[in-house]
């Protein structure tokens, strides 16, 4: 139930305080990710709460996003689609920018890898800014998909990354 879940994802996201830089509290999935009961529990959450009816394919958001999403995919019986850091799909894709503290950063979609008209469950693992999920929203959007939902384990509430979500169902495991 949903009180075991919290208790296994709180279990399994350990934080590396000063990582990748000094004030920056890095949420640590990889606990969760080594423990099979825990990682069982987040997919079949996830997928309970769409329904294998509602979603045609899982685009999952660099790196982190890859290896919840093809789980996920393959248990609501979807194909799962990449999203990744510019430069890194071979094929034509579409691309967005987005800002961040210091520059910005890009995002890539192969250009064909969503059939226009489906249903799209977008997963990632931190919901910290929103940054990089609104970008994969507008690249779906883009593609033809229609944005059934932001799935993510973890919402760092205090970032806001909602404020620039308020047209998707967010939907977070977790929130801190
Ligand atoms: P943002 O675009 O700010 O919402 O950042 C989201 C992306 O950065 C996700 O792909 C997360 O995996 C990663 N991320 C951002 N902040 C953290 C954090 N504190 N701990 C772990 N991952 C993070």
């Amino acid at each position: 139930d949903r009180a075991d879940l919290s208790d296994l994802i709180a279990a399994g996201i350990r934080d590396i305080p000063d990582f990748p830089k000094p004030g920056i509290t890095f949420k640590d999935i990889t606990p969760l990710l080594g423990t099979p009961e825990a990682l069982r529990a987040v997919v079949s959450a996830v997928a309970a709460y769409y329904g294998t009816d509602a979603v045609d394919a899982v685009v999952g958001l660099e790196a982190r996003g890859f290896i919840l999403g093809a789980p996920i995919a393959l248990e609501l019986d979807a194909g799962f689609v990449p999203v990744r850091k510019a430069g890194k799909l071979p094929a034509r894709t579409l691309r967005e920018s987005y800002d961040l503290e210091y520059g910005t950063a890009t995002v890539e979609l192969h250009a064909d890898a969503i059939t226009p008209g489906s249903r799209v469950l977008i997963v990632d693992d931190v919901l910290a800014t929103g940054g990089t999920a609104r970008a994969a929203v507008e690249l779906v959007r883009r593609a033809g998909g229609t944005v059934v939902g932001l799935s993510v384990l973890m919402e760092l509430a205090f970032l806001q990354g909602r404020d620039q979500l308020t047209d998707v169902d967010v939907h977070a495991l977790t929130v801190v």
